[in-house]
């Protein structure tokens, strides 16, 4: 059946959705897909016509709102005139792409290696550092996401890993800095950063350091919880890695193109990693795009020999003409500054006071438009609101959360105990202040699940 725009209806869409699409992540006959309409901006609206301020990005990617018009022109124009070239041809918007990128990351990584997404983009930074370097083995933190694929996912600490963990893919798992729930029993930013550090190069040194080919930190972690790094934490692997001759891999999938106020986390720190890898806001999603940028001494190592890797569609004309269309925008419309002054001035303090008012919120984190909430059944004993990787009955506060913001018209980012507050880059103060306040309605549901309320 057709609607009258003469699209599918909505029983047609969840129809064949149920039938036909196989879910990321899911156990299929227990989800209930919201069929989606459109989207504009911060906002998208359901096939009933209800609208949601998207508070999550979708999946952290729209930084610069849905449609924008700019690139969604570009794409349009680029279809018109050159859907698709392969990879080993120079075209103009594939080299302008580039040029736009490596211009804003940070240091000499000045080559771009272009990919599909973002696990892609791991996959080949860990294949570039092994070449490099010669050696086998990987170190990535337990609070971590770095992509579904095979060596991605391995390297990947939350449990999402444990079911495609084949114990032999060359991956070591370290404890990262996080003061709330120190591993390190410490006390200060100080003490955790010292001992985090001192961690770190105690297993680099037990590993073996002429074993180990690389060091992949997310510069801010995301999904595992927007925990930001403490002061010299960053500059402290650099050294680590300079001193072992190992290759620091920064991933900013996730942080990158203006998520933190700044065009990459790293910039917020002041460290250049050997090697970044990008996506999401890099065209925010529009076309599928990822990638690495490369150091200059990396990039040397494939001058007189081949790099042994490389992908059909590597710098789609689509998603490059959208990649270049989106950094321009970002850059005439003072789109990163935006983020940087809707977190300095309202999602900060606003999350601030709201934690005042409610027992379940531990701990208020982040910056520019990347905030977490940690939600806690107590604030003394930081008990998490639900149990790690909690599901069913055991999840039920969070899911009730989650469905009182979706009532009131939010759509939250909801991972384990946390709420991560993540709109676009572009959200308006007002659109903002709006979030927060039914984030602070729906908060009230939460704190009827902390022991302060009996629970
Ligand atoms: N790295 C980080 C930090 C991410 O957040 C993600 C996705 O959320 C990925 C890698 C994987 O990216 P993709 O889903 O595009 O493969």
């Amino acid at each position: 059946m057709t609607s009258e725009s003469g699209r599918p209806d909505k029983a047609t869409v969840k129809a064949a959705d149920r039938a036909h699409v196989f879910h990321s992540w899911s156990a299929q006959g227990q989800i209930d897909p919201l069929a989606v309409d459109r989207g504009e901006g911060s906002h998208f609206w359901d096939m009933d016509g209800n609208r949601y301020l998207d508070f999550s990005s979708q999946l952290v990617n729209t930084n610069i709102g849905h449609q924008h018009p700019k690139v969604v022109a570009a794409i349009q124009e680029q279809a018109g005139r050159m859907c698709t070239m392969a990879p080993g041809f120079a075209i103009d918007v594939r080299s302008e792409a580039a040029r736009l990128i490596a211009e804003r990351t940070p240091g000499d990584l000045n080559r771009i290696f272009f990919t599909n997404g973002g696990a892609e983009a791991v996959e080949n930074a860990v294949r570039m550092a092994r070449l490099h370097t010669g050696r086998a083995k990987v170190l990535s933190t337990y609070r971590s996401y770095h992509g579904a694929t095979s060596q991605a996912i391995n390297l990947t600490g939350d449990p999402r890993r444990w079911a495609s963990d084949t114990a032999s893919s060359g991956v070591v798992h370290f404890f990262g800095p996080h003061l709330y729930r120190s591993h390190f029993y410490a006390e200060t930013e100080e003490q955790e950063c010292q001992r985090a550090l001192a961690h770190l190069e105690e297993t680099i040194v037990y590993e073996g350091p002429g074993t180990v080919a690389a060091v992949i930190l997310e510069t801010i972690v995301g999904t595992a919880g927007v925990l930001m790094p403490p002061a010299g934490y960053l500059a402290g692997v650099r050294e680590i890695c300079d001193r072992h001759g190992v290759v620091f891999i920064l991933d900013e999938v996730m942080a990158g193109f203006g998520r933190t106020g700044t065009w990459f986390a790293a910039d917020l720190y002041d460290v250049t990693p050997d090697l970044l890898t990008f996506a999401k806001g890099v065209n925010s999603g529009y076309v599928p795009l990822g990638g690495v940028a490369i150091s200059e001494a990396i990039a040397a190592q494939f001058e007189q020999r081949p790099y042994p890797g490389g992908l059909t569609y590597s710098g789609h004309p689509l998603a490059c003409a959208s990649a270049v269309a989106t950094l321009n925008a970002m850059a005439e419309e003072d789109i990163v500054g935006n983020a940087q002054r809707i977190g300095e001035r309202v999602l900060g303090p606003g999350l601030r006071q709201i934690a005042e008012r409610h027992p379940s919120v531990g701990e208020v984190r982040g910056v520019g438009v990347f905030w977490a909430l940690d939600l806690v059944r107590s604030r003394e004993t930081r008990e998490p609101l639900v149990p790690y990787n909690a599901s069913g009955d055991a999840n039920q506060p969070m899911a009730e959360f989650a469905n009182a913001c979706k009532q009131a018209g939010l759509w939250p980012f909801v991972n384990m105990n946390r709420t991560h507050v993540v709109p676009p880059c572009t959200i308006t103060e007002t659109e903002a202040k709006d979030g927060l306040a039914i984030l602070d309605g729906a908060l009230s549901v939460a704190d009827r699940h902390t022991v302060a309320a009996g629970s």
